[in-house]
């Protein structure tokens, strides 16, 4: 039976872009262009070795985000995964990381899957929660922040790298995993990539496909709440220390009046 991976992506505002909040507090997504999650790309890597080894397997990449976000299924879509999920609705606006969580877990659970693998963090919000809360959702294992991933026999097994330590995991699938920036290089489309992604299937669901009442996401639904903003005040030149025989010194003086030292 083929191994039915789903890959979450996230559509991101371009962090190189002038980012604002709106009026209600929630992230300003018109005025800024976005683009498929840089962390996300390995995601959608490892999906395509794990698919490569497997016998028969199938990769859907699945966004929940604004018409926009078509843009990041493409990119996924021309690095060669099969085809696309798009959770779109008015009624999304203002969802924190819990409805996120419940949206992304009945789309899963209605795409079918073996194996759901996301990134390690989104390069806008960089909670790096989601992919815990959607395996505690689903009720299936987690196992998370991989810098290697090996999909046989119906088991994941991964490692963890940590600063004095590597962990070996394993976990029987179904299974959550996600995966880091060390995980090896993300793979660039190839112009056949491109053209042949026009032509995959991508779905368009809303709350109503997914049973999910509006009030259980939204502003209204959300478990936490921005409660004020403040734009960061301009750089200001900074302190030169020109080195003319007592430039540690002066140096040194800097940082500790810092506190830095
Ligand atoms: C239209 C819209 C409006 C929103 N407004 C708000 C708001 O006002 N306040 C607020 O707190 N949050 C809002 N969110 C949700 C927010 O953008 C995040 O998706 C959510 O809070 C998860 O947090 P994170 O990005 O830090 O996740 P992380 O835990 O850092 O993400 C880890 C991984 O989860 C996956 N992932 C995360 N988000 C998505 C997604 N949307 N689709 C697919 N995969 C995903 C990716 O693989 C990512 O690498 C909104 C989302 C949408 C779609």
């Amino acid at each position: 039976m083929s191994l039915r991976i789903v890959v979450c992506v996230k559509y991101v505002p371009d962090a190189t872009g002038d980012r604002h909040f709106a009026d209600d507090l929630t992230v300003d997504r018109d005025d800024v262009d976005g683009l498929l999650s840089e962390l996300d790309e390995y995601a959608v890597e490892q999906a395509l070795q794990i698919a490569e080894e497997a016998d028969d397997a199938e990769i859907t990449v699945l966004t929940v985000g604004p018409e926009d976000a078509k843009d990041a299924l493409r990119k996924a879509l021309s690095m060669g995964a099969d085809k696309a999920i798009h959770v779109e609705d008015d009624d999304l606006h203002g969802t924190d990381v819990m409805g996120t969580s419940l949206v992304l877990a009945k789309a899963v659970e209605k795409a079918g899957y073996d194996l759901v693998i996301t990134g390690m963090a989104s390069t806008d919000g960089t909670m790096g929660v989601l992919p815990a809360i959607l395996a505690e959702r689903l009720g299936v294992p987690q196992v998370t922040l991989l810098s290697e991933v090996k999909v046989e026999d119906g088991t994941v097994t991964g490692r963890r790298d940590g600063d004095s330590a590597s962990e070996q995991l394993e976990a029987s699938l179904p299974a959550v995993v996600s995966v880091t920036d060390q995980s090896g290089e993300a793979r660039y489309p190839s112009f056949k990539g491109i053209m042949a992604a026009k032509k995959k299937p991508v779905e368009s669901w809303d709350l109503s496909d997914l049973e999910i009442e509006a009030d259980e996401v939204g502003l209204e639904g959300a478990w936490t709440a921005v409660d004020s903003a403040a734009q960061r005040p301009a750089r200001t030149a900074g302190t030169i220390v020109k080195d003319e025989g007592e430039g540690g010194k002066q140096l040194a003086e800097f940082l500790a009046g810092q506190k830095f030292i």
